[in-house]
């Protein structure tokens, strides 16, 4: 089995004694894409913060690895800015795209580095960046959108330009938060079929509730369910939705 790209061993963070993540371990394997799953509060979103320096665990380790047989790099000793030129890059739930900029330009100013900030000042861009914005809107279905304000754009469309400007930073690892929140069921679907066509080139883990997109999206990969800041269980959809103890946190509660 080849070495994860993120770990997390024994990681617990208290809120006021409360504990958020408890003991938690969880190991992502580079080309995966996870699916992570759990009722409100179960700590998904605080483990999101512990992997990109939001927030610091307050025991526990998390490292990163990206070159197999190269020293993991600490995690918990980074920033979040830091943690991100490393290559693990988050889309939170809520699109935050820059509603007075065109589609491409949103595209530009994402670009891994200084580059985007300082080619969208100048208005030049080298061909191969060129290239890759055109494949990069391909992807995400915003071509023929390009030079529309992103304000304009569907809450779905806005999603998928906040892929599409995630993607463009480059990163290794995809850490994304319910990206089907608010999504038509159509919309929901083909951000399946965008994440599915990332994973081997990105590791990713995806947050979500709708079990109808979870069991997309993880038809060759593993859910891993959290409670009560630890994983309950893991492993394929079929199993996970019919373990009597998810059932009963979670499922049964009739939730989705
Ligand atoms: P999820 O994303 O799974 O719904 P969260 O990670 O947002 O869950 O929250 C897990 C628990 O930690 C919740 O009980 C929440 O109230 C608590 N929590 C999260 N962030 C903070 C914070 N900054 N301060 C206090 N409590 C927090
Ligand atoms: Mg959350």
């Amino acid at each position: 089995m080849s070495h994860p790209i993120l770990q997390a061993e024994d990681v617990t963070k208290t809120f006021d004694g409360f504990r958020a993540i408890n003991a938690l371990n969880f190991y992502l394997f580079p080309g995966e894409l996870r699916t992570v799953i759990g009722p409100n509060g179960a700590g998904k979103s605080t483990f999101f913060d512990l992997l990109t320096g939001r927030a610091k665990p307050d025991t526990g380790g998390i490292e990163y690895s990206p070159v197999p047989d190269t020293p993991a790099t600490d995690l918990t000793k980074l920033n979040e800015y830091e943690i991100q030129r490393l290559g693990i890059g988050r889309k939170f739930q809520t699109p935050s795209v820059f509603a007075e900029h065109t589609v491409f330009t949103n595209l530009v100013l994402s670009l891994k580095g200084p580059r985007g900030v300082f080619a969208s000042l100048f208005h030049r861009l080298d061909s191969a960046a060129r290239d890759r914005l055109d494949a990069l809107l391909k992807l995400v279905r915003l071509d023929d959108k390009r030079h529309w304000k992103a304000g304009l754009l569907s809450h779905g469309e806005k999603q998928w330009l906040e892929i599409g400007m995630l993607l463009a930073s480059e990163p290794r690892v995809l850490l994304v938060d319910e990206p089907a929140a608010g999504m038509t069921d159509e919309e929901t679907h083909r951000t399946g079929e965008l994440l599915l066509s990332l994973a081997g080139k990105h590791s990713i883990v995806v947050v979500e509730h709708d079990m109808s997109f979870v069991k997309q999206i993880s038809i060759n990969g593993q859910v891993t369910v959290l409670h009560q800041g630890s994983v309950l269980c893991e492993g394929k959809f079929d199993d996970v939705q019919s373990h009597p103890k998810v059932r009963e946190v979670y499922l049964g509660r009739g939730k989705n």
